[in-house]
């Protein structure tokens, strides 16, 4: 396969960034070799730098239900932006973008735009330590939930553990609130209560945990936190920037009807923008400032582009038989993709969200219960996947997504290319 004109952009862009990107997973180290510099997408397809044409799983890390430049959204965008890109004042299409999440999402009742994944995490962490007026937070090993640092921390060895960064540069004193335990331990949380009483402001978790691997939880482990949560009057935030409008279009809250005290959103909301949000009810998020004395800001919080790409993105999704269709899709490639082979592998799936792991186990609920080195199967099936047309996230612990655009011909074409490379293990 040609790649040299990848190669050649890497070694420039070498020059510009740390590692030569602007996110960390983009820089191939997992899977080796040189990333694909991507020129121009369309539908479930993309273009790389040198011509090559891939059928796309990656969709941008989950933002794009549509796939890429899907005509709705680029007219939504087109028009609006040539009325200007940005006030910073408030617009109508942010009450539109609100209007159409919170009439058919009952889980949240109010509303606040950020922009970015991070920063709605961020916030909600901090409405979740105002509203409570405590400071503890309780994660998920396993679970991601952006950059900023009361959340860049790692599981130690113990039931609760809590302290251990997982980035240089935060501050030992920062994550010393934030207690860490693994996924699907009811043990390790109840413990936590037990050792932090009237202390812990939020429970924070991806019900749909995507970012290490699909570590699907039962629903009574989410019944479970819902209970214990408000017994010790601690909010339960979902992070719902993977899972928000993709499993459907009221997240993982709707899918398990499980009313978290906090949701935040990313990703799809944004119709390929940078977008985040969160919501809570209407008595948390009074709260937030101007209301309250939480405080959270943003320059181009609400970006009339971006609430354009959203408005165009989910009214999209809201049309009947959008999220079973996705997952029918889905179901059809798994389908394929599982018979007649001979390698020890399983496909766990959630609405159009799957995850391949080399793995005899029967369910992966936890981060432990990942194979670290059968990692090394998943690299030479990455790049025989590429040779063979198929782009997806580089790195086995990234999770694929199908989106509107794929059709039944690039799912045939995606099981001849999985046999292929299946051929190379
Ligand atoms: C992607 C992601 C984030 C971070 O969002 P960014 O837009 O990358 O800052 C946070 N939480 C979850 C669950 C995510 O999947």
């Amino acid at each position: 396969m040609q790649n040299s004109e990848s190669v050649k952009l890497f070694e420039k862009a070498k020059q510009f960034f740390p590692g030569g990107v602007n996110s960390p997973v983009r820089a191939f180290r997992s899977v080796g070799g040189t990333p694909v510099f991507i020129d121009k997408g369309k539908g479930s397809h993309v273009w790389d730098a040198d011509g090559n044409e891939y059928i796309d799983y990656c969709a941008s890390w989950g933002p794009l239900i549509l796939g890429h430049a899907n005509d709705k959204v680029l007219s939504s965008v087109e028009k609006t932006m040539r009325n200007g890109t940005s006030f910073g004042a408030p617009t109508r299409l942010e009450n539109e973008l609100a209007e159409l999440i919170l009439t058919f999402n009952s889980y949240i009742e109010k509303i606040r735009f950020v922009s970015s994944g991070t920063e709605a995490v961020m916030s909600a962490i901090r409405l979740a330590r105002g509203y409570t007026g405590r400071t503890k937070i309780l994660k998920f090993e396993g679970c991601y939930h952006g950059h900023s640092d009361s959340l860049l921390v790692k599981a130690g060895s113990g039931l609760v553990t809590f302290g251990n960064t997982s980035s240089a540069g935060v501050p030992e004193s920062v994550v010393n609130d934030t207690i860490v335990v693994s996924l699907n331990n009811k043990e390790a949380v109840e413990e936590a209560f037990k050792q932090f009483p009237d202390e812990i402001a939020c429970i924070i978790i991806e019900p749909i945990p995507a970012n290490n691997g699909l570590l699907l939880q039962d629903k009574a482990y989410l019944q479970f936190l819902r209970d214990i949560c408000t017994k010790n009057k601690t909010l339960l935030i979902f992070d719902e920037v993977i899972s928000g409008f993709r499993v459907c279009f009221c997240g993982a809250a709707g899918y398990y009807s499980i009313k978290p005290d906090i949701i935040t959103y990313g990703k799809i909301i944004g119709g390929g923008f940078p977008v985040g949000a969160y919501g809570a009810s209407k008595e948390i998020m009074s709260s937030i400032s101007p209301e309250g004395n939480v405080y959270q800001a943003g320059t181009l919080s609400g970006n009339p582009v971006a609430m354009a790409a959203g408005i165009a993105q989910l009214t999209e999704c809201l049309k009947p038989n959008f999220y079973s269709d996705l997952e029918y899709k889905t179901q059809v490639l798994i389908k394929g993709l599982t018979k007649n082979t001979k390698h020890n592998f399983k496909i766990f799936t959630v609405g159009s969200i799957f995850w391949l792991a080399f793995t005899d186990k029967e369910h992966i609920k936890s981060a432990e219960d990942i194979d670290a080195d059968s990692m090394k199967h998943f690299k030479v099936l990455y790049h025989a996947l590429l040779e063979n047309g198929v782009y997806s996230g580089p790195s086995g612990y990234e999770v694929g997504f199908m989106s509107e655009a794929h059709t039944m011909e690039d799912i045939e074409k995606t099981i001849v290319a999985f046999d292929k490379a299946f051929a190379k293990l």
